[in-house]
């Protein structure tokens, strides 16, 4: 079992869309993507916007290459949308993929208007009904009967959680249920798993002490999951301020288990770029009428991509990988050889799955034209 993680607040935009590949199957969970239309009074920084259309970019192609998608719900950073604003994912852009896929669906009741409207615009595009996969278990895969989109008891809001299992290894997806009912955490127990992502408490929005009761809910929560789980994996909601590290770290260091956010999981930094919005803002301002531009297809986003990782490595919110001012990848780049993908998702995120890194760790040779991926570029 793969799981390879794609968008979340850790990895630098919302949602929770990851895949799953099996020996036989690839299924993807949730894909969708949202930026967060206001926080701290301002719209997306453009490179947060950069980030997220690379994201996209990477969810449209693997849905090419998958036999099953899975809907937990209709919230906006978690399905296509017919409305999409340009920071989401569009109907248009995956319909044809969706169409070719088995689809298992959250159902349609418990739904606010707006996700059962959403729901019904893919069911349109691709001109086949949504099963409802709410309690069904085919194959590997198990679909949770509704649990509450964060505190028990909110009826009118319901997620589906999903629980894959192949070779011995058990996987459960989580979206939105912020750790906070303690019955949907005894139904992912019940089900065993050996690794599970789930979204964690928006701590962001419990500032004032009268949500108190959220927070020791949450944390009580996490640690009966942390104890009966090799690998907890917990992001979106928790990830949106910066408080969230520190909360995850300390739940590491009282279980001492494998724990991480999603971007630890996949090996690299974390880019909180939506908690970091506001200082973003002050360190690269933006024109009032930049995004109405960018709507349009008429604003420039490469300035904003390069100037922003300068801007995150001066703070001192990004550390680069160790070779980074020696390594050919760098110098090709900065030539304009090499596209900046490389960097972006490798170097300057330390991204420990870079081959190059690995052989550099064990002495081995690698020639300069070995990409992060192990690929040999002919023509560097
Ligand atoms: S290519 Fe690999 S080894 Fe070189 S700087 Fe990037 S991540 Fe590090």
């Amino acid at each position: 079992m793969i799981i390879k993680i794609f968008g979340t607040e850790s990895l630098g935009v919302r949602g929770l869309s990851c895949s799953v590949e099996l020996s036989s199957q690839r299924i993807f969970i949730d894909p969708g993507i949202a930026l967060g239309w206001s926080r701290y009074g301002f719209m997306p920084h453009p490179f947060q916007i950069a980030m997220g259309a690379g994201i996209r970019d990477e969810i449209i192609k693997e849905l090419k290459d998958t036999s099953d998608v899975i809907f937990s719900h209709f919230d906006g950073d978690h399905c296509p949308l017919g409305d999409a604003n340009p920071y989401q994912l569009g109907i248009q852009e995956i319909k044809n993929s969706l169409a070719s896929c088995r689809i298992w669906s959250r159902g349609p009741d418990h739904c606010p208007p707006t996700q059962q409207r959403r729901r019904k615009n893919i069911a349109d595009a691709i001109h086949k009904d949504l099963q409802n996969a709410e309690g069904v278990k085919q194959g590997p895969m198990e679909f949770s009967f509704p649990v509450p989109h964060g505190q028990q008891g909110r009826k009118e809001n319901m997620v589906m959680m999903s629980r894959i299992e192949e070779g011995g290894v058990t996987f459960v997806h989580a979206s939105d249920i912020q750790l906070l009912d303690v019955k949907t955490i005894k139904v992912i127990l019940d089900w065993k798993p050996d690794i599970v992502i789930a979204s964690g408490p928006p701590l962001y929005r419990y500032s004032s002490s009268s949500f108190q009761a959220e927070r020791e809910q949450a944390w009580e929560n996490a640690l009966a999951l942390s104890n009966h789980v090799d690998t907890l994996i917990i992001d979106h909601h928790l990830f949106r301020s910066e408080e969230g590290v520190g909360w995850l770290r300390k739940l590491g260091y009282r279980v001492k288990k494998k724990i991480f956010c999603a971007a630890g999981f996949m090996k690299r930094a974390p880019l909180l770029l939506e908690a970091w919005r506001r200082e973003l803002y002050e360190g690269l301002p933006v024109p009032v009428d930049w995004h109405e531009d960018y709507k349009q297809g008429k604003a420039d986003i490469d300035h904003y991509r390069v100037e922003g990782w300068d801007f995150l490595m001066r703070k001192g919110k990004i550390t680069p990988c160790k070779w980074y001012p020696i390594c050919p990848i760098k110098a090709y780049t900065d030539q304009g050889k090499l596209e900046r993908y490389w960097i972006e998702n490798y170097c300057l995120v330390a991204n420990k799955h870079c081959i190059r890194y690995q052989m550099e760790e064990k002495g081995e040779y690698h020639p300069d034209n070995m990409l992060p991926n192990g690929e040999i570029r002919r023509d560097l």
